[in-house]
């Protein structure tokens, strides 16, 4: 992706957070119900429940499309900026339609990006596979929600982790 794609690309979610009912104050609860409303789709949210710790390959969020409503499940053992936008990462598959494909099963499992080796990153950067644009789509899009790309709202600061920090340079988005 060339540097004018990426400015097109960030154009285009801008446009598509813009459409989205942003609370004001932020309020994550109250966006999701909002949303709900908005997509005529309730949007139930459930922590992933697991015994012991935490397996390194766990993922952080996972969205389910289901017939009438959309689930997300999230890790609860993380703070609560990293679930925040762990769920937002899930909401940006879900409002870019990242399962329009009535016979592929809508399922996105994978930890967001903090944890991951900065070596693998790049090698992941250099792909373009359909399957990792629509990740970076999904993380620009949480990014946009919760940076409120620039606006009214404050929202207390994220992932903070040198990886994050790398992965958000290279999409050209301010941490
Ligand atoms: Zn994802």
């Amino acid at each position: 992706m060339n540097r004018s794609d990426l400015q097109r690309l960030k154009e285009r979610l801008k446009a598509i957070v813009a459409e989205l009912p942003l609370p004001n104050p932020w309020n994550l609860e109250t966006f999701l119900e909002a949303l709900g409303h908005q997509r005529n789709r309730p949007i139930i949210v459930r922590p992933i429940e697991l015994d012991g710790p935490t397996p390194a390959d766990m993922p952080s969020g996972l969205w389910i499309p289901r017939q009438t409503e959309d689930y997300i499940f999230y890790e609860p053992r993380t703070s609560r900026p990293h679930r925040q936008h762990c769920i937002c990462h899930e909401v940006g598959h879900m409002v870019l339609r990242h399962n329009s494909d009535p016979n592929r099963p809508g399922q996105y499992l994978h930890r967001v990006f903090e944890n991951i080796d900065p070596a693998l990153l790049d090698a992941a950067r250099a792909r373009t596979s359909y399957r990792f644009i629509e990740e970076q789509e999904a993380e620009m899009v949480a990014t946009l929600i919760l940076d409120g790309a620039g606006d009214h709202r404050r929202t207390p600061r994220r992932v903070k982790s040198s990886t994050a920090r790398q992965w958000h340079s290279a999409l050209g988005l301010r941490l």
